[in-house]
């Protein structure tokens, strides 16, 4: 190998070099920088193969060729690095505009909903009880003749049955006109004492209009221990409407009748509206009727499996569509039922 065929191999190295360079300046993205490296750089290249060159010059010239070589690749590199990095910061920069989200714009929206009104009349009631001590219980809505009216003391011809006309599902099966069955079913499976609500639908076979429907919730209540007296159901009774309606309302005691208590008798809470004086809400009577309430009848309690010389107790119904309507000054029962949500929206 002559000294010429060593300056044939340095300027090819050369020219390499610049045609490298070239290559990558040009290169208009990671690929084509990509086809360039490999052109250049690889190890199948044509610097590394001037490389191969190198066993065929004589020793002294081998060292020159070699720095030569190494010196082209060390810019190469030099250029693939500092192109790769301006390449990738702009393809990274046209990717997040691309992907831009606009955090600014609206969302979609989810309807949020709100407790119907007579649910949470239900569950603040529930709760007032059960922070006076009530435990909660459930029962059958589809009930016997026997626990919806004879176990309560009233027969099959007695007279408060065509007020409580229902559903018979067969001659001794029906859906239960009142919360009160429970009362037996209570005591049927606990001994005293007992402080429990019950809270359900009951049905009954009515026309429905603005204050009547066949169907509506109540909240049975019984008490019974030792020593309860008619103070006890007053001044528990009392206690929930005011903290349900407020302690400013007042609330007052009628004389009532019911088969299944003795004495029986009717609460009363101040009308919101004309607040006692009168008035077109409350039939200018300034009261509004809450629910019946009274001493647990002694033939009641024997049903029971209870020895009423032993215990005595109360009893009380309560209507927590009527209890609503009273807080709120709804005047028809039938909102409740209409899923209009102009008139629920109101409670959110
Ligand atoms: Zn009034």
């Amino acid at each position: 190998m002559s000294h010429d065929s060593a300056v044939d191999a340095l300027d090819r190295v050369d020219r390499l070099r610049d045609a490298a360079l070239q290559a990558i300046e040009s290169a208009g993205d990671t690929k084509e920088l990509e086809a360039a490296r490999v052109r250049y750089a690889g190890r199948k290249s044509e610097l590394s193969r001037v490389m191969s060159f190198m066993g065929k010059l004589p020793p002294v010239e081998r060292p020159r060729l070699g720095n030569a070589v190494n010196a082209a690749k060390d810019r190469i590199e030099g250029a693939l690095r500092a192109r790769g990095e301006a390449l990738g910061a702009r393809e990274l920069e046209n990717r997040l505009m691309a992907e831009r989200l606009d955090v600014t714009l609206p969302g979609t929206a989810f309807p949020r909903g709100c407790e119907h009104p007579l649910l949470k009349t239900v569950r603040d009631i529930l709760a007032i009880f059960e922070q006076m001590g009530y435990a909660i219980h459930e029962g059958p809505e589809v009930e016997w003749d026997r626990y919806n009216f004879e176990l309560l003391n009233i027969p099959p011809d007695h007279p408060a049955r065509d007020m409580q006309d229902t559903f018979y599902l067969t001659e001794d099966m029906l859906l239960r006109t009142q919360t009160s069955p429970n009362q037996l079913r209570v005591m049927h499976a606990h001994p005293p004492p007992i402080r429990v609500v019950v809270p359900g639908f009951v049905y009954r076979n009515e026309a429905e209009d603005a204050s009547h429907g066949d169907q509506f919730y109540q909240i049975e209540g019984l008490c019974v221990d030792t020593d309860i007296s008619l103070g006890d159901l007053k001044g528990t009774l009392t206690e929930v409407a005011h903290r349900f309606f407020g302690p400013d309302r007042r609330t007052r005691f009628r004389p009532s009748y019911f088969p299944f208590t003795e004495p029986s008798a009717e609460m009363d809470i101040e009308c919101v509206v004309c607040k006692g004086a009168g008035c077109r809400s409350c039939g200018y009577e300034g009261w509004l009727e809450l629910g019946g309430s009274g001493m647990v009848h002694p033939h009641v309690l024997v049903n029971g499996g209870y020895d009423p010389e032993k215990v005595s107790g109360f009893a009380f119904g309560i209507g927590p569509d009527r209890y609503t309507m009273m807080k709120y000054g709804i005047t028809d029962l039938r909102l409740f039922r209409e899923n209009d949500l102009r008139f629920l929206r109101q409670f959110v």
